[in-house]
């Protein structure tokens, strides 16, 4: 395992234009936030390569990681635990004047890791995040998580009919 990093100063080292260098080091996401619950990362920091090229003007980085999100399911409510697996890539050539080509995670030779883990593992996020694909949520009359009973057994009576209330009044 690498040591951990919030950013890193690519200028140490020391690559001229078309070298490249890959790093193994643990990368800070954060926490993360989704239909404004919170999600943690199993462990804080996460294992992570990156490859680094010094291109004419700039850089050229990509960063690959699998990150264990755990938070509450959001149809059940249990634990949830996925593993997002994270390809990314960024591009900086400062003196380029398309914006596509300027990182908002690289300035000067500042990378700002912490910053662009936490936003590409954001943007994995799946937008249902369950405890498991067949999640089969919470009974909407009792609230009991349907995972954890036999749903053919799990039932109501249904209300009383009203009638029979009076009924039994008069009685
Ligand atoms: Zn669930
Ligand atoms: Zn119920």
């Amino acid at each position: 395992m690498g040591a951990g990093y919030h950013s890193i100063d690519l200028a140490r080292f020391a690559l001229r234009p078309g070298e490249g260098r890959r790093l193994e080091l643990e990368a800070y996401p954060g926490q993360l936030e989704l239909g404004g619950q919170g999600y943690t990362i199993a462990g804080d920091s996460v294992p992570t390569r990156l490859d680094l090229s010094r291109t004419a003007t700039g850089y050229a980085v990509r960063m690959r990681f699998v990150a264990h999100v755990d938070g509450p399911c959001m149809r059940c409510l249990g634990d949830a635990d996925v593993a997002l697996e994270v390809d990314a890539r960024e591009v900086d050539q400062p003196e380029s004047d398309d914006e596509e080509l300027q990182s908002p995670y690289i300035d000067g030779d500042e990378l700002d890791l912490a910053g662009w883990a936490h936003d590409a593992l954001t943007l994995a996020l799946p937008l249902q995040l369950l405890c498991r694909p067949d999640c089969k949520g919470l009974c909407p009359v009792c609230g009991a998580s349907l995972n954890d009973v036999d749903t053919a057994e799990h039932r109501h009576e249904p209300e009383p009919d009203p009638r029979w209330a009076k009924l039994r009044e008069l009685g």
